[in-house]
């Protein structure tokens, strides 16, 4: 089954030169500005640049790092990122209906995301009527009217799917699920199926709700910080401002991924004379584990604490906390006691020395954070992994203390916010008895399809409309050549959006694109200035409110939108004021408050405070709403995963250039590639053994115990630091050799991170 996504013509200039030992400098403020004044020009770049994440500012678009208190906020607060998620959306270029009378959908079916995407800010909302070959104008009015006919038309409501990307804010995610409940179904697949929710599932289990326990506050008082599996150079970059805030405190760092980012070694902070010339060394320790190593690794972390215990009762497990506050402890203790190291080392790829001397630090430290993302998350056992973390930070009593605790950080900007107002396709009863006490209907209680099993659903000609507020379903799925039949097959797909992206050219037989304010943009429907509230990584909801000239006059909001579909979709079917609620989003708030546990007086505290932290019992009073009321320890088989002879293991990843399936360029700077995306990072010794050198081009072919080989084509071998058996590659260019069903347990998250492939010499 072979996917080649289309070549950029800006690649025949790939170039491959030497990885960067730090992140930051003076280079990431000359692109910043360089980005920002190229897509904004001078006047637009100040404005937005010097609003982005300042409190009567608007939130960043792109990752969900927190922002420092009002004291502590810089003029500049954000990083390179940022600047090119603000320059991205704010661009003066525009696709309007000009455009697509231009470019045929098959014609734009052979360009990349990148090009799609550079193409401009949307204009006009456009439709692609049956057997059509262009994308039209449409009218606001008739979008929605034929958008109502064909969700009516469908044999039921559960052949609808409302997907929504992390960017959707709080107000918009609340109205989605409204709607979607009000039209009788709970499939609310979210990126977050596809990136946390292995998170969610192990937080929940072990200690009650399915969030990060930390503030920032906590990052800056910790004494060690653990950073597992994520890249913060790239996906998280004013974390490293966090960083070397505690090191500059003597904190110390252990860092634990297959590849030497340069996020993880030093961070030269631009905002400082010090920070720029000489630096803040970040890792104290690395650990250069092998993919999908973690399981093992944290195990024996475990173990070696409990020796440590042994030897010294009293000095490495809190007692206290353990026999009062959690369950399992005994049945975990007794578990590690059979550790097979052997098992251990073939997992990890380390040695023991370098194990003991990192649970050495685990073990003395007084203040631990431990924060982890996809390179956790994305793998067959990635729920266990998580709990195995949590074992450790409990067996430390390291939670609802200052300084220390649990903190997964999010990709993107309110994904956490999504699923706090409700997108979830297994929302609890308690929720939707919220729901139909607020709005008086009763909404559906069989749980949804999430994103995998949405796609299974397409595939199988279960579901048969796709609505996608925000985001690129297509490109961000695993899987793509499946994931683009299935919404080819479907009867209709409808895409709000900012930009141009594949999931418009993957599409049903009536399809339409709907243009939308971003962030950045003042939104002044019904007639007043409108603000939406996000909610962070860590927690914290705040207002955000843009001020820019939108990209054009006919662009709607995303509430807007929504009401407008659910309006002309359900009539009056359901008891809902959809134009209050997009005349005055206060309307929403208010119910939001009614409705959502913890934001009680919701539009009020908004309206006052501008913002507050949503409620988190293990950290704000050490209590676990678990159904045992207590912190739960794990024990976990272990399962060490092994790779066929012959055969390594990809896992997909972001260049520096890149957020999500957004490709703002083509350079991955911090590794020393210029001008390409095809590209494997591979190590010297798989090179000698496979018999391949640097420079050589392949065709990558997944194995899958399904029998069907997914290809993707054209990728130069990159020779670069990484544990033997384990290569590197950019999605979405390889989301095609990640079949459907390779997920995680228990949370159906694609396992990006562990794909079993070999390489295939071109001929
Ligand atoms: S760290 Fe994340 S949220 Fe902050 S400016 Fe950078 S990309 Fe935006």
């Amino acid at each position: 089954m072979s996917s080649s996504t289309p070549i950029d013509a800006e690649e025949a200039d790939l170039k491959v030169g030497k990885a960067k030992t730090h992140a930051a400098g003076l280079t990431a403020v000359r692109i910043s500005m360089a980005t920002a004044l190229k897509q904004m020009g001078p006047v637009r770049t100040a404005r937005n640049l010097l609003r982005l994440n300042q409190v009567e500012g608007f939130d960043c678009m792109s990752c969900a790092w927190p922002d420092p208190d009002n004291k502590h906020r810089h003029t500049a607060e954000f990083c390179e990122n940022g600047a090119k998620a603000v320059s991205w959306e704010g661009t003066r270029d525009t696709v309007g209906p000009e455009f697509f009378a231009q470019h045929s959908v098959a014609e734009l079916n052979t360009q990349t995301e990148h090009w799609l995407e550079k193409q401009g800010r949307l204009t006009h909302p456009m439709v692609l009527r049956p057997g059509a070959t262009h994308y039209e104008p449409i009218d606001w009015d008739d979008a929605f009217r034929l958008i109502g006919e064909q969700l009516n038309a469908l044999g039921n409501p559960d052949e609808a799917l409302f997907y929504t990307s992390g960017r959707a804010s709080n107000e918009a995610a609340f109205v989605y699920q409204l709607f979607a409940r009000a039209f009788g179904t709970n499939n609310l697949p979210d990126c977050s199926n596809m990136c946390h929710e292995s998170t969610g599932v192990g937080l929940s289990e072990s200690i009650g709700i399915g969030k990060g326990s930390v503030s920032l506050q906590d990052i800056h008082e910790a004494d060690l910080i653990v950073v597992c599996g994520q890249n913060p150079g790239t996906n998280h970059p004013r974390m490293l401002s966090a960083l070397e805030q505690a090191k500059h405190r003597g904190a110390r760092i252990l860092a634990i991924n297959p590849l030497r980012e340069a996020g993880l070694l030093k961070f030269n902070n631009p905002q400082t004379p010090k920070g720029m010339l000489k630096g803040a060394q970040l890792a104290d320790q690395f650990l250069q584990i092998r993919s999908n190593g973690d399981l093992a690794l944290w195990q024996a972390f475990g173990h070696l604490l409990l020796e440590a215990e042994e030897r010294n009762p009293g000095t490495v497990v809190d007692r206290e906390f353990v026999e009062s506050s959690t369950v399992g402890f005994e049945q975990y203790r007794k578990h590690l006691g059979e550790l097979d190291w052997d098992e251990v080392l073939t997992a990890t790829g380390l040695t023991r020395e370098e194990i003991e001397s990192a649970a050495e630090l685990l073990a003395t430290s007084k203040k631990i954070v431990t924060c982890w993302a996809m390179g956790i998350t994305q793998h067959r056992n990635a729920v266990a992994t998580i709990k195995e973390i949590v074992n450790v930070t409990l067996m430390r009593g390291m939670i609802g203390v200052p300084g220390a605790g649990l903190c997964p950080v999010r990709g993107h900007s309110n994904v956490q916010g999504d699923r706090s107002m409700g997108v979830w396709e297994q929302s609890p009863d308690s929720f939707l008895d919220k729901l139909r006490d607020e709005f008086g209907f009763e909404p559906p209680r069989h749980h949804g399809y999430d994103a995998v099993n949405a796609v299974r659903a397409l595939r199988d000609g279960k579901a048969r409309a796709f609505i996608g507020l925000g985001g690129n379903f297509v490109s961000a799925m695993s899987d793509t050549t499946v994931t683009e039949a299935g919404m080819r097959s479907a009867a209709l797909t409808v895409q709000i959006s900012t930009k141009l992206n594949r999931s418009h050219l993957a599409h049903g037989s009536t399809a339409l694109i709907l243009p939308t304010l971003g962030r950045t943009e003042k939104d002044l429907t019904g007639g007043i200035v409108q603000r939406v509230t996000v909610e962070d990584s860590m927690s914290a909801v705040h207002a955000s409110r843009g001020r820019s000239e939108p990209a054009g006059e006919l662009l709607r909001s995303e509430v807007d939108i929504l009401c407008g579909i659910a309006s002309a979709t359900l009539g009056d079917r359901v008891d809902v004021p959809w134009t209050e609620f997009a005349r005055d989003y206060d309307q929403i708030r208010q119910r939001i408050g009614r409705v959502v546990p913890g934001c009680e007086n919701y539009a009020e505290v908004i309206r006052e405070r501008g913002g507050f932290t949503m409620p988190h019992p293990p950290r704000d009073s050490r209590t676990f709403p678990t159904p045992e009321g207590k912190a739960v320890f794990t024990a976990s088989p272990l399962q060490v995963l092994t790779v066929p002879e012959g055969r390594v293991v990809l896992q997909t990843m972001r260049s520096h250039d890149q957020f999500n399936t957004t490709i703002y360029g083509l350079n991955d700077r911090y590794r020393g590639i210029k001008s390409g995306r095809r590209v494997v990072f591979i190590s010297a010794a798989d090179l000698a053994e496979l018999g391949f050198a640097d420079g050589d081009v392949v065709n990558l072919v997944s194995e899958w115990e399904d029998g069907i080989e997914r290809r993707a084509d054209e990728f130069r071998l990159v020779e670069y630091s990484t544990p033997k058996g384990c290569v590197a590659a950019y999605y979405p260019e390889t989301n095609p050799l990640i079949p459907l069903d390779s997920t995680a347990l228990d949370s159906n998250t694609p396992t990006s991170k562990w794909v079993v492939v070999r390489l295939e010499r071109r001929a």
